[in-house]
């Protein structure tokens, strides 16, 4: 029997009237490091994002699902082009602003991006990379910078403001001719960040991106509402700022838009005057903000909630975190998953301390997520909290394929997807009966010593724990003896001094004994990824290349 409710379907361009008109007063606030901040309404940033729409078909003539990228920070002009581009049917791509500029390149031509709007303030990285971009008709520049610097690179390229193509269009919602879209149609694509390889574009859908927001506005995840202001560090170019701005448009919740200000100082200024009562980043950024508001003390107290997430988070951060009253929710994901997979939410009934197991862990799985561990052999493990294998997921915002180069080609690599429709994740864990999620590594990180695994993460974790440990990563290097054996890399705190016998001793009855690195070295700081995640790559070849001083005890 076919169900008898209606068939509408599920879309950003709903998410925009929605937001729009509903929470026609939430705000969004964009830091610009001067006295005030920019504030514009939710019905402002929609009429704003309808005048975009308009603008890029009427003047820029772009239709059905050409591809329009962002290079940008997070600001509210951003979040007017994550409404307006996927909701007229074209498809927004957002360029990582860290890549190097090889891959920039390598992704804005993959995706064949015939528009780029930029912030002012990025153009110095635009305009040496434009001339090797032959799809990009037009530039559009939102914001303060030198315009100037493109007036070479961009010979056959339109240059428009951004202000100026929004000023001649209606803000009216029913005056532009919406398309009727395919709920399943792609809205908005992303590429990896690439810390294992060429980039790969994953292409979301209108209901993969709604759905994703209603889990993402569930009190076991985010659980934002009007009454919250969340601070949304993690870059709107690494993977949809995890889905916030779809998502408080959906419940106009408002949003903290930190701009090009991501140094811990100006964070800790915003968040004492602007007072948010959550924020999402990586670990990185919230261990820089720890270090300068102990250096310099400011009121963080606001912020009820913190989502982190994109790298382990070591519980030496959360504790340090609880003690000033901010409570972190720990997170995992990817790219391919929209990105939020688990998301630590402890059982009911619980006191403090039976709570912490549960917090370490990556989390719980909802019920978009499905989960299972698959061994070496292939075989599926069971949930026992003891038998490691990669975690694999399936669900609708899980990715099935990847971008192929052009409209309707994918790309389905056996070693990331499975004969039966799973993605494979990469990430190596357990999983307890209660369906909590702790990874030990990504399969390519774990150490394989003598036939016994150790867990990289585990090591970091254990040295984050030494108060005079700012932080460490350690990454497997070849051993004659037992094939690979962990480095540890590690960055000291501020004034602080210790020996590597002391860090070993630490460890000692923290792992087992036959995990403890025998290498080590002290570093300045750890390599980062663009997106801010520990570059085990990069410190496996310093150590090839012989570039590290490395201790053997
Ligand atoms: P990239 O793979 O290029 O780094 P992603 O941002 O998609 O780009 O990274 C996803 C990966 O980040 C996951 O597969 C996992 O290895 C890691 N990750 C994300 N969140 C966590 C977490 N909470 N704990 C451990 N690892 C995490």
């Amino acid at each position: 029997m076919l169900s008898t409710m209606q068939d509408v379907p599920l879309t950003v361009t709903r998410i925009l009237r929605h937001g729009m008109t509903m929470h026609a007063m939430s705000r969004i606030t964009t830091w610009t490091g001067e006295a005030e901040p920019r504030r514009r309404s939710f019905a402002e940033a929609g009429g704003r994002a309808v005048q975009l729409a308009a603008a890029l078909r009427g003047e820029l003539g772009v239709c059905d699902d050409e591809r329009v990228a962002t290079l940008m920070w997070n600001n509210a002009e951003h979040v007017e082009a994550y409404l307006a581009i996927p909701a007229m049917g074209a498809i927004l791509h957002t360029l990582n602003l860290r890549l190097p500029s090889e891959q920039l390149i390598y992704v804005a031509n993959h995706a064949e991006d015939r528009v780029i709007i930029v912030n002012g303030s990025l153009l110095p990285l635009l305009a040496p990379v434009l001339p090797h971009l032959p799809t990009v008709e037009h530039v559009v520049v939102s914001g303060p910078g030198d315009r100037s610097l493109l007036a070479e690179a961009a010979a056959d390229v339109q240059v428009h403001e951004y202000e100026e193509l929004l000023a001649g269009q209606s803000p009216d919602f029913d005056a532009f001719d919406w398309p009727d879209l395919d709920e399943r149609s792609g809205a908005a694509m992303c590429y990896t960040s690439g810390t294992t390889g060429d980039p790969k574009g994953v292409v979301f859908s209108h209901r993969s991106i709604y759905l994703h927001s209603m889990q993402a506005n569930t009190t076991a995840a985010l659980g934002l509402t009007e009454k919250d202001l969340t601070l949304v560090v993690v870059p709107q170019f690494h993977v949809n700022a995890w889905g916030v701005p779809h998502a408080t448009f959906m419940v106009g919740a408002n949003m903290l838009m930190p701009d090009r200000f991501l140094q811990p100082a100006p964070l800790a200024d915003m968040i004492e005057r602007e007072r948010p009562t959550h924020a999402a980043a990586v670990p990185t950024i919230w261990q820089g903000l720890l270090a300068e508001v102990t250096a310099r003390p400011r009121d963080l107290s606001s912020m009820a909630r913190v989502t982190i997430g994109g790298s382990a988070c070591p519980p030496a951060l959360m504790e340090a975190y609880d003690k000033l009253g901010v409570r972190v929710l720990h997170t995992w994901g990817m790219t391919e998953t929209s990105p939020l997979g688990t998301t630590t939410d402890p059982p009911a009934g619980l006191t403090p301390e039976e709570e912490w197991p549960y917090r370490i862990t990556q989390g719980h799985f909802p019920v978009g997520v499905e989960p299972r561990l698959a061994g070496p052999d292939g075989a599926i493990l069971p949930w026992d909290n003891e038998s490691a294998g990669e975690l694999e997921v399936r669900g609708p915002w899980v990715a099935r394929a990847y971008y192929g180069g052009s409209p309707g080609k994918e790309l389905v690599p056996e070693d990331k997807f499975s004969e039966d429709g799973w993605l494979r994740t990469g990430d190596v864990g357990v999983i307890s009966p209660d369906g909590y999620l702790t990874l030990t590594d990504r399969a390519k990180d774990v150490i394989k010593s003598g036939g016994e695994w150790i867990s990289s993460v585990s090591l970091e974790n254990a040295l984050m724990g030494h108060p005079a440990v700012l932080e460490a990563a350690v990454v497997a290097v070849p051993d004659d003896r037992w094939g690979e054996r962990p480095l540890a890399v590690v960055v000291l705190k501020e004034g602080r001094a210790v020996g590597y016998p002391e860090l070993k001793e630490f460890l000692t009855g923290r792992v087992e004994r036959w995990q403890v690195p025998e290498r080590w070295a002290l570093v300045a700081s750890v390599p980062k990824t663009s997106v801010g995640k520990f570059d085990k790559k990069v410190i496996r070849r310093q150590y090839a290349n012989g570039e590290l001083d490395v201790t053997r005890l």
